[in-house]
């Protein structure tokens, strides 16, 4: 593969300063004042939509808000298939300024860096409104709608207020009515390309810049309960109790166990609760959610399956009962093997001729593309994350890295375009 041209340099590095400016500006964009929060179908969701909208028209594109709320700038010949580039604009609460917001304004700057260039195919920019799930505890909203697999059954999801997400479409000024428009046909599109945190310490830890993204993780979540007998603190001698408290946290270590010796598999128990929660009374109930992801379904399940069973053993041995309900479960999303290439190519691109090929990873965060793999390719490139902290404040990118994304994500484009449609 070749490129048309090199990228010139000045302009790279004056983009990635307007992107590290642009988070800043998005950052005082929030619900919550000396926090960063920005949820579905909020006031603050209008307002960065209306922001990056006026970006995008700066740069020449076309906009428009779709009827799931994301926002969608688009350059090129209106009856073209378009390669789509994007992130999301949502947040988790108390966030970092840099998750999916430095994938949409990276974007931008491909745009503004490669709308001189002909290609064969349009751009499109999406700002998709709601990744992280954070309001209706439902994640990849957006993207659903966007690749047609919107479920009617989410209209009634509330808020922490009892909101239903039909009455926020209608609070937006979005019509529940026009979901299906959001939707996008396969021939419509050439690809989705992605650049994102790494959300984890892996690229810190090796001293690289960038990486290909191999796959997104697969994920199952469970809520646990183990049903124990709930007595009197000082009279029930230890050999008459069934805690369900110690059951479930005999659980939670069997799970870091199982899973530290198993490759490429992590689970986390994030909730534990314990009924009816008196000083004086041995836990009855405990109740415990358990998130599993791998790089493979085949493991992840296999996983599940060894943690089953020594769940079934502790809670013989303890006299007490259990049950899992499945409350989400994803498939792994595999990157598309040309998109990989256009990526690597990109990378290789902003490092010194002879340099060993950039690092490939899998990524255990969930992004938009899960949902848009069911629509079209999907590429991703991931961005060193100091420390590897997310979902934090503390989330950082440096300029220079945003600077050398920048190059790879527009090398990568003009790598596609250089391959057949
Ligand atoms: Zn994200």
């Amino acid at each position: 593969m070749s490129t048309a041209f090199r990228l010139p340099p000045v302009d790279v590095e004056a983009a990635a300063r307007r992107v590290m400016a642009r988070c800043d500006e998005l950052a005082r964009i929030t619900a919550v004042t000396g926090t960063i929060e920005r949820v579905y179908l909020s006031p603050e969701h209008a307002r960065v939509n209306r922001l990056a909208a006026e970006w995008m028209r700066e740069i020449g594109m076309t906009t428009r808000q779709d009827a799931a709320g994301n926002q969608i700038g688009r350059l090129g010949d209106p009856d073209a298939p378009a390669l789509m580039l994007g992130s999301h604009l949502d947040t988790v609460p108390d966030a970092g300024r840099f998750d999916g917001i430095v994938g949409v304004l990276m974007a931008l700057e491909v745009v503004r860096l490669l709308r001189a260039s002909a290609l064969p195919f349009a751009i499109e920019v999406v700002a998709f409104s709601d990744e992280e799930g954070t309001r209706f505890g439902k994640a990849l909203l957006g993207s659903s709608a966007v690749a047609g697999s919107w479920n009617d059954e989410w209209w009634a999801l509330t808020d922490a207020d009892g909101t239903t997400l039909r009455e926020a479409f209608l609070e937006f000024g979005l019509d529940p009515g026009r979901i299906g428009e959001a939707a996008r046909r396969p021939d419509e599109l050439v690809g989705y390309l992605e650049a994102h945190i790494e959300q984890g310490p892996e690229l810190d830890r090796r001293g690289e810049s960038l990486a290909v993204v191999s796959s997104i993780a697969s994920a199952r979540r469970f809520q646990l309960v183990v049903e124990g007998e709930a007595r009197h603190a000082g009279g029930t001698p230890y050999d008459m109790r069934h805690d369900a408290l110690l059951g479930a946290s005999e659980a939670a270590l069997a799970v870091e166990r199982i899973c530290r010796a198993e490759h490429h598999i992590i689970g986390t128990v994030g909730q534990l609760e314990a009924y009816p929660g008196a000083v004086n009374i041995v836990p009855g109930e405990a109740r415990l959610s358990l998130d599993l992801r791998g790089e493979f379904d085949g493991s992840r399940d296999r996983v599940w399956d060894a943690i089953s069973g020594e769940i079934s053993d502790i809670m013989g041995r303890r006299g007490l009962r259990w049950h899992a309900r499945e409350v989400h479960s994803a498939p792994a999303v595999f990157c598309a093997p040309l998109l990989q290439d256009v990526v690597r190519e990109g990378i290789l691109s902003t490092l010194e001729p002879g340099a060993d090929a950039p690092p490939t990873i899998f990524s255990r965060a969930g992004h938009d593309g899960m949902a848009i793999g069911a629509l079209t390719d999907v590429g991703m490139l991931f961005l060193r994350n100091p420390d590897g902290i997310s979902h934090h404040p503390d989330e950082a990118v440096s300029a220079r890295d945003v600077s050398l994304g920048i190059r790879a994500l527009a090398e990568a484009v003009l790598h596609r375009a250089a391959e057949p449609l």
